[in-house]
């Protein structure tokens, strides 16, 4: 057999053993966990969608899933929907970190947990708070750009100010760039919010920076891998495809074509099988009633949240195959045999 299906094998017969050793799946197909998405719009949240549901099914519970497309008022009819179905512990990826307080308050009413997933709702009772270090993304994004151009006009496209993740990777950007504007030797000449994380926007954004500065922009840290392909179209669009270095995140499989192809620099790894599987493990033992321990906790305006934060890693084209590649992220034939 290859590799690949002696993998597989190996997988199955770890899942029969594990369900012929513990008995702790017991009970379990009574719970039902409700998952509220905000968009499948990016690559990752189908993968997100994909593997939370697997391992909830792994745990013999029920899951039943709704996404809103990007609209406030859809994700809170849907979360209202799953709580009248009965759900007992409710998976929100807000859209809107304020908006989706309202969720969080019908939820508690029908005495429903709530876990935040990758996007913390802020201002509101959830129950337990499950994401990436978003700060070091903007961290690790920015240390890449500073080794690569320590000087020059920097461009910075960030998420929607509605995203609580946003402000946090804009945060850690700048605690990197800090000194380097002090000195004088880095200017931010332009920095946006992309509102929705919609491509056109950042386009647009990326457009009105090159206008602004005459095209004399040396940098382009960019949020995320959409925004990253819209920065790029940008400067095709204006004659500079290929030279200024451009950082996102998600390691999409765009993101990584173009990191083979000199058209970005780096991007950042996030595993969702780790975050997903964690996310489900901790839902199933709280729909049960069980105490869950954290090591740290963040403050979303309202209360301390228990909070647990997954590693994210620096990607360039010196170790694509020891990170997306080993971790079965993507396929080596998908990241080079561009389309
Ligand atoms: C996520 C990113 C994603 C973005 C757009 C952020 O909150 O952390 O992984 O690219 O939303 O959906």
């Amino acid at each position: 057999p290859s590799s690949e299906e002696q993998d597989q094998a190996n997988q199955q017969t770890n899942i029969v053993e594990a369900d012929d050793e513990n008995h702790e799946n017991e009970g379990n197909e009574r719970l039902k966990i409700g998952l509220s998405m905000d968009t499948l719009e990016e690559e990752r949240w189908e993968k997100d969608r994909d593997m939370f549901v697997e391992a909830i099914e792994a745990l013999g519970a029920k899951i039943e899933v709704k996404t809103a497309n990007g609209n406030d008022a859809l994700q809170i009819s849907q979360a209202e929907t799953l709580i009248s179905q009965g759900i007992d512990l409710l998976v929100l990826v807000p859209h809107n970190a304020e908006a989706a307080a309202t969720i969080v308050g019908k939820a508690q009413m029908a005495e429903i947990p709530v876990i935040s997933y990758d996007r913390l709702v802020k201002n509101a009772n959830i129950d337990l708070y499950i994401s990436f270090d978003n700060e070091k993304i903007g961290i690790l994004q920015a240390e890449t750009m500073v080794e690569l151009v320590p000087k020059g006009n920097y461009v910075y496209i960030g998420g929607p100010a509605t995203d609580n993740n946003a402000h946090l990777m804009r945060n850690g950007v700048y605690s990197v760039l800090q000194p380097y504007i002090a000195q004088g030797d880095i200017t931010v000449v332009y920095d946006q919010w992309t509102d929705g994380w919609l491509t056109v926007n950042a386009k647009n954004n990326m457009m009105a920076a090159l206008e602004a500065n005459h095209n004399q922009i040396d940098a382009v840290i960019a949020a995320n891998d959409a925004t990253a392909g819209a920065v790029h179209e940008a400067l095709v669009e204006y004659g500079l495809s290929g030279q200024v270095p451009i950082v996102g995140q998600d390691a999409e499989l765009l993101g990584l074509h173009r990191i083979i192809s000199g058209d970005q620099a780096m991007t950042v790894y996030k595993s969702i099988k780790d975050l997903a599987s964690q996310a489900a493990d901790i839902a199933v033992r709280m729909a049960k009633g069980e105490e869950i321990e954290t090591d740290r906790t963040i403050n979303n305006g309202k209360k301390d949240v228990p909070t647990v934060l997954l590693t994210p890693i620096a990607v360039t084209k010196d170790n694509i195959e020891e990170t997306v590649i080993a971790d079965g992220f993507h396929r080596a034939e998908d990241i080079y045999q561009n389309n």
